[in-house]
């Protein structure tokens, strides 16, 4: 389904970028496996990929930082000579109640989970112009459309993703580049390992399928929006949540 194609996935070392990176490999696509930090995570993930048959690198770089951005484009550009899709999947979390957040804590969620949206896709997205081809994935969360005590700057950056979603689709459609976001509910990570089994308990009372979610099930609503079969979707927020949000 995607041979020929070269994606680029952030936040590709672990849990669902991992993932994505995986299934979009399965179906044909070359790989840049963005981290952050741990590269042995993201030389295992590249190796996992060579194994399926298809072609990847790692590259680090910051999505909030726009050198390092720049870098990450040239580096996969050089190598693979063009990016058709874009998972903007990278993402943290520093929970704490409004009256206690510090405003540190503000800025690093806002600027890792929506000015690294910004950042990656007003890079990619100039080349995909040029191509007048492209897919750009946003990550979002159903926390984005509900909001969640506790995570007023996640919240606030997820709901970014959306808006942003549906303005960068609107300009870009015209080059035939599409951009959609997903909006996961609870997906059994690393992310969310930290969370008690009594939180968890308490929302699996809150989604109608009553199982929390895997990495492979948004894997597979990302490959099916980087290909072309989702040509006439655009500026959409697919919901990944068991029905939590419905
Ligand atoms: P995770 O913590 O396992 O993975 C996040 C990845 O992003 C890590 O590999 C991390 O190194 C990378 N990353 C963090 N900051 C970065 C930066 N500045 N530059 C580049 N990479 C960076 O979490 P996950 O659960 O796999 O989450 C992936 C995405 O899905 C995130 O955007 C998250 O907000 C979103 N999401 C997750 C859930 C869930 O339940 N797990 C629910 C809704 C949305």
């Amino acid at each position: 389904m995607l041979t020929g194609q070269v994606a680029l996935v952030t936040g590709a070392s672990r849990g669902i970028g991992r993932a994505v990176a995986l299934d979009l490999a399965r179906h044909g696509a070359s790989v840049v496996v963005n981290y952050a930090g741990n590269e042995a995570k993201a030389n295992e993930v590249v190796d996992e990929i060579k194994a399926l048959g298809s072609e990847a690198i790692a590259v680090k770089a910051d999505v909030a930082n726009g050198e390092e951005v720049a870098e990450l484009i040239k580096t996969a550009t050089d190598a693979f000579g063009k990016i058709d899709i874009l998972v903007n999947n990278a993402g943290i979390t520093k929970d704490n109640l409004l009256m206690r957040m510090k405003e540190e804590e503000w800025d690093a969620v806002i600027n890792t989970n929506l000015k690294g949206v910004f950042l990656c896709t007003k890079a990619v997205s100039r080349l995909m112009m040029r191509q007048r081809y492209g897919r750009i994935i946003n990550v979002a969360s159903v926390v984005g459309v509900t909001g969640n005590p506790g995570q007023a700057n996640y919240v606030a950056a997820k709901a970014g993703v959306i808006g942003f979603t549906k303005t960068a689709a609107k300009e870009l459609a015209a080059r035939n580049i599409t951009v959609n976001a997903i909006a996961p509910g609870f997906i059994v990570t690393d992310m969310t390992d930290v969370l008690s089994e009594g939180i968890k308990d308490d929302l699996l009372k809150l989604i109608p399928l009553a199982k929390l979610g895997a990495a492979e099930d948004i894997a597979n609503a990302v490959t099916f929006l980087a290909s072309e079969k989702s040509g006439y979707i655009t500026g959409q927020t697919l919901h990944v949540d068991g029905g939590m949000a419905m």
